[in-house]
C-alpha cells in the first residue's frame, strides 16, 4: 500500500517528467489536488506532503471543509458545475473557478464579486468533444462568451478548461487536449479585451501526462493522490 505522501511525490515527479519530455518548464504546470469526498484529516496530510491547491466540486461539501482547514498555506479552486444560487458561497472563498460555462453564470459571479469589491479569476469550460451530456460551452459559442465575459469587471478570464469523456485510448484523449489548445491559440489571436488566455486546465489522474504534453498549465488530480473515492 502506498501512502498519500508517496502518491503525492509520485504525481509531482510525473508532472515534472512530462513537462521536461515535451520541452516545457516544469514550473509552468500547476497541480490541483482534487479533494472532493476526501475528509479534512486526509486533506491536511496532503498539505503536509506539499499540496498547495485543493479542488472541490460541490459548494455544500467544500464550504465546511474550507471553514475547518482555512486558506493559510493553501488555496481552493472550484472545479465543478456551479449553480447560480451558490455563487455567493464561492466568491471570496475560491481563488479560481474552473467551470464557467454560460454568460448567466459569468454575470452572477461578476455581480457578486463587485458587491464584495473583489475580482474573481475564472476559466471558461469548453465542451471540445461535442458530447451531449457534458457541461461546457460549445466551441462555436466560445468567442461570444469570451467577449461578453471580458467586459464584466467583477471577473477576470484567465483561460480555458475541459473535461473530455473518459477513454482508455491515449491518442483519443490527446486529440481533445490538442483541440482545446488550438482553440485557445485561435482565440488569443483575437485579442479580446479583458481576457487573457494563458491558462489551460486539462488532465486528470488517468491522462494528466498527455494533457501536459499538449500544453496544460493546470492538471486536476484526485485519485492518483488520495486513492479511489468510495463516496
Ligand atoms: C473529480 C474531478 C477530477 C479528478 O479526477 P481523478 O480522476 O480522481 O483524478 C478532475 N476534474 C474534475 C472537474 C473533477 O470533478
Amino acid at each position: 500500500m502506498t501512502s498519500l505522501t508517496d502518491n503525492f511525490a509520485s504525481v509531482r515527479r510525473r508532472i515534472t517528467q512530462a513537462a521536461l519530455r515535451s520541452g516545457r518548464d516544469p514550473e509552468s504546470v500547476h497541480l490541483v489536488a482534487v479533494s472532493k469526498t476526501v475528509p479534512v484529516e486526509r486533506i491536511r496530510e496532503a498539505k503536509e506532503a506539499g499540496a498547495e491547491v485543493f479542488g472541490e466540486n460541490k459548494v455544500q461539501e467544500a464550504v465546511p471543509k474550507i471553514e475547518v482547514i482555512g486558506s493559510e498555506g493553501c488555496r481552493w479552486h472550484f472545479i465543478g458545475h456551479l449553480q447560480k444560487n451558490k455563487v455567493k458561497y464561492v466568491v471570496g472563498r475560491f481563488d479560481l473557478v474552473h467551470s464557467v460555462d454560460s454568460l448567466e453564470l459569468a454575470e452572477k459571479l461578476s455581480a457578486e464579486s463587485e458587491k464584495r469589491g473583489v475580482v474573481t479569476p475564472v476559466l471558461i469550460q469548453v465542451n471540445v468533444s461535442g458530447e451531449a451530456s457534458k457541461f461546457g460551452i460549445d466551441p462555436q459559442h466560445l468567442e461570444g462568451l469570451l467577449r461578453r465575459s471580458g467586459a464584466l469587471s467583477g471577473i477576470a478570464v484567465k483561460g480555458l478548461m475541459t473535461i473530455p469523456p473518459y477513454t482508455p485510448d491515449e491518442e483519443e484523449a490527446r486529440k481533445h487536449f490538442a483541440n482545446l489548445r488550438a482553440l485557445r491559440d485561435r482565440m488569443r489571436k483575437q485579442n479580446i479585451p479583458g481576457v487573457s488566455l494563458d491558462e489551460l486546465s486539462m488532465g486528470m489522474s488517468h491522462d494528466f501526462e498527455i494533457a501536459i504534453e499538449e500544453g496544460a498549465t493546470w492538471v486536476r488530480v484526485g485519485t492518483a493522490i488520495f486513492g479511489e473515492r468510495t463516496g
